[in-house]
């Protein structure tokens, strides 16, 4: 147990430290008054720094700030860069593909040879383009209500989906509520969307059994609310229960594609009906794909028959843009490779091994997460089972504490998360600069 007195005591000399480091960020942000908060988008104000880094450029995993600091990143974009910065083919074909038309509007051979890596690779044999991953999950749920003709969704606790108002429900002492947060929000989502928690067979079964639920929509592994694995079993049981009760199960697989090559069902199973993923698979060029199986695509054809043509409420004029589609096809031909995974998951051992060697060292009660290449530092003794346990273990000023210690030193986190992305790009030496800047945290919060 860190002491309050300690955290704010180590804030407060960091955020001096920060001051003192990075000069030409405040100038920035003094300067910057046409953006709302000085920032061009919102999320950006997030970081645990008293100003954002302004980041100057990126290659492979380092980062560098417009204050001359270099960092080794970790955060990668929060997913987007996980297989590094502007690879180099990406870089190239995204260069040609600029000097040869960027949206047409029309479909391309380059991007049939996408479906059919997408295919491969992540083992679904129909395939959709949209911009981003929330836009992906808001296309996927207006599938499955209409499929089934059902209302309902189904979600865990804790999740987050993107943009996609249908997922903001949480538990709130055991009731369903919609997230506090939410800004504009006028429509009471709990009507259409149950929320049990993760790993709560008895709880799934019988919202399930109700049989009005049209999909469960879950990250295999919960990545946003710090890391909740699946207990064993419970995944096998909650495809056996949508098999059972006719509905569909729908894996986000934006931020659990770190687990494995083609993604968590492909590398642990099970498969679902369909899967969603974004971020990573364009290298940071927007954009995101929705998979199915072949079932599904027969009930959207059937489902197309039974209504007028006109808006389906589905898409975007810049979906599967040439742009999109180039960056696509190029990740999963040369960047997204069973080899840079070899690397990925490599460096993710050393890093859990070297993190997990300095809280023994260190004797504090904590524990360390790994999904694949993406590695979380929890700052409590157990990893929690569920959301409730995992919002209960949250310690955000001690975390914002430690984010901020470790950027003075060079190395970048994720700001809503204590989440590490080790990259195929990733060097050794980055991962034990971590490692130490991580003793040298915790010793001084223990002083
Ligand atoms: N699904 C998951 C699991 C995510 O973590 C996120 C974003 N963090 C999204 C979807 C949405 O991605 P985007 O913000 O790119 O739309």
């Amino acid at each position: 147990m860190i002491a309050g007195a300690a955290i704010a005591r180590v804030a407060a000399r960091e955020a001096e430290r920060f001051r003192t480091l990075n000069p030409r960020a405040f100038a920035h942000h003094a300067a910057a008054k046409g953006w709302f908060q000085a920032v061009p988008f919102h999320w950006m104000t997030d970081w645990p720094s008293p100003v954002p880094i302004v980041a100057a450029s990126a290659r492979g995993a380092t980062l560098t700030s417009i204050d001359g600091q270099r960092y080794d990143d970790f955060c990668l974009g929060d997913t987007a860069s996980l297989f590094g910065h502007s690879p180099q083919p990406l870089a190239a074909a995204l260069a040609q593909q600029a000097s040869e038309g960027l949206s047409y509007m029309l479909p391309t051979e380059r991007g049939a040879t996408l479906a059919e890596r997408l295919a491969a690779t992540f083992g679904l044999p129909l395939w959709q383009v949209t911009t981003t991953a929330s836009e992906a999950n808001r296309a996927v749920i207006r599938w499955c209500r209409g499929i089934t003709g059902r209302a309902k969704i189904l979600i865990f606790n804790g999740a987050y989906h993107g943009a996609v108002d249908d997922a903001f429900v949480d538990l709130t002492a055991g009731r369903p509520a919609m997230r506090a947060s939410l800004v504009g929000q006028v429509h009471d989502l709990t009507a259409t969307t149950e929320v049990v928690e993760f790993n709560d067979e008895d709880a799934l079964a019988s919202a399930l059994r109700r049989g009005d639920i049209a999909c469960v929509l879950a990250e295999p592994v919960m990545t946003n609310i710090g890391m909740v694995r699946d207990a064993p079993g419970f995944l096998g049981a909650l495809r056996a229960l949508c098999d059972e009760t006719g509905t569909l199960l729908v894996f986000d697989e934006t931020h659990t594609v770190s687990s494995g090559h083609g993604g968590h069902g492909v590398t642990h199973g099970p498969r679902p009906d369909l899967m969603v993923i974004g971020k990573s698979i364009g290298g940071g060029i927007p954009c995101a794909v929705y998979g199915f199986s072949a079932a599904v695509g027969d009930h959207m054809v059937a489902l197309n028959h039974t209504r007028p043509p006109g808006h389906s409420g589905i898409g975007t004029t810049l979906s599967a843009n040439a742009l999109a589609i180039t960056a696509m096809d190029t990740m999963l031909a040369e960047v997204i490779t069973p080899a840079a995974y070899d690397q990925m998951l490599r460096g993710a051992a050393r890093l859990v091994a070297g993190l997990e060697q300095e809280i023994a060292r260190a004797a504090v009660d904590w524990h360390v997460t790994q999904v694949g290449a993406r590695v979380e530092f929890l700052t409590c003794p157990t990893p929690p089972r569920n959301g409730r346990e995992a919002r209960a273990a949250m310690q955000p000023e001690l975390e914002a504490a430690i984010h901020l210690f470790l950027a003075n030193r060079g190395i970048l986190l994720a700001p809503f998360h204590n989440m590490m992305l080790v990259s195929p790009v990733t060097g050794d030496d980055q991962i034990d600069r971590l490692v130490g800047a991580f003793a040298d945290c915790v010793s001084a919060l223990k002083e």
